[in-house]
C-alpha cells in the first residue's frame, strides 16, 4: 500500500485538496481529527490531562477547553513535554492503527492528511510527498475573510510553522492553489493519475 503524505502551511487549502481526493475514492486518514478524538470524553489521554493540569481545562460538559489547556500547557518547555508526553504516544498508536486498517481494507494506496508533516520530518516515511501551496499573504487574506480570524493570529501562526520554502524542497508534487478554487480539480486529477502510475509499479 502508498502512503501518500497530504501537507501545507495553514490556509493553504489542503483540507479543500483532501475533499477532492476522498470524492475521489482515497481513504484518507485525519491527522488533525485523530488530534481531536484521543482527546475526547472517556479516552484516558482526557483522564490524564485532567491529573496533570487540572479540571478547569475542562469545560462544564466534560469537553476539552482547548483554549485554558493551551494556557497552562505552553508556559514553558517542561509543560509543554508533559503534554506531549499524554497526547503524541495515543495520536501515533491510533495513526499506525489506521493505516494498518487500510491495508488490511485492501487499499492500493492511503492519503495522510497532515498539516506538520515536513515540521515532524514524517515526509520521510511516505511514498509520495503533496504539498499545497500558496502564497503567505494570500492565505492571511483567506483565513481573515473567509474564517474570520485575526491577521497577527494568523502570521504567527505561520511563523511557527516551517516555512514553505522548506515544504516546497519536501514535495515530490505541488499543487499550486494561488488561482481560484476550480483551478484545484485538474491538478487533483493529474496527482490521482500519478498515484494510479505508481500503484501499477508497485504491483508488477
Ligand atoms: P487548510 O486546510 O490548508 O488550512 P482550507 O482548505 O480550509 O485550508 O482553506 C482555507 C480557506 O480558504 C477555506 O475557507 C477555503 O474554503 C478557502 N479556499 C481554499 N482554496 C481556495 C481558493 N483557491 N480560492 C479561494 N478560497 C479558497
Amino acid at each position: 500500500m502508498l502512503k501518500i503524505g497530504l501537507t501545507g502551511g495553514i490556509g493553504s487549502g489542503k483540507s479543500t485538496v483532501s475533499t477532492l481526493l476522498t470524492e475521489r475514492g482515497f481513504e484518507v486518514i485525519d491527522a488533525d481529527r485523530i488530534a481531536r478524538e484521543v482527546v475526547e470524553p472517556g479516552q484516558p489521554a482526557l483522564a490524564e490531562l485532567v491529573e496533570t493540569f487540572g479540571m478547569d481545562i475542562l469545560h462544564s460538559d466534560g469537553t476539552l477547553n482547548r483554549g485554558e489547556l493551551a494556557r497552562r500547557a505552553f508556559v514553558d518547555a517542561e509543560h509543554t513535554e508533559l503534554l506531549n508526553a499524554i497526547t503524541h504516544p495515543r495520536i501515533r498508536e491510533e495513526t499506525a492503527r489506521r493505516f494498518a486498517a487500510a491495508e488490511e481494507a485492501g487499499e492500493s494506496s492511503v492519503i495522510y492528511d497532515m498539516p506538520l508533516l515536513v515540521d515532524q520530518g514524517l515526509q520521510k516515511s511516505m511514498d509520495l510527498t503533496v504539498v499545497v501551496d500558496v502564497d503567505i499573504d494570500t492565505r492571511v487574506s483567506r483565513l481573515v475573510s473567509l474564517r474570520g480570524l485575526a491577521e497577527d493570529d494568523v502570521r504567527r501562526r505561520i511563523a511557527a510553522q516551517v516555512s514553505d520554502e522548506v515544504r516546497r524542497t519536501a514535495a515530490d508534487v505541488i499543487i499550486d492553489n494561488n488561482g481560484t478554487p476550480a483551478a484545484l480539480a485538474p491538478q487533483v486529477d493529474a496527482l490521482v493519475e500519478r498515484i494510479r502510475a505508481a500503484e501499477a509499479a508497485a504491483a508488477s
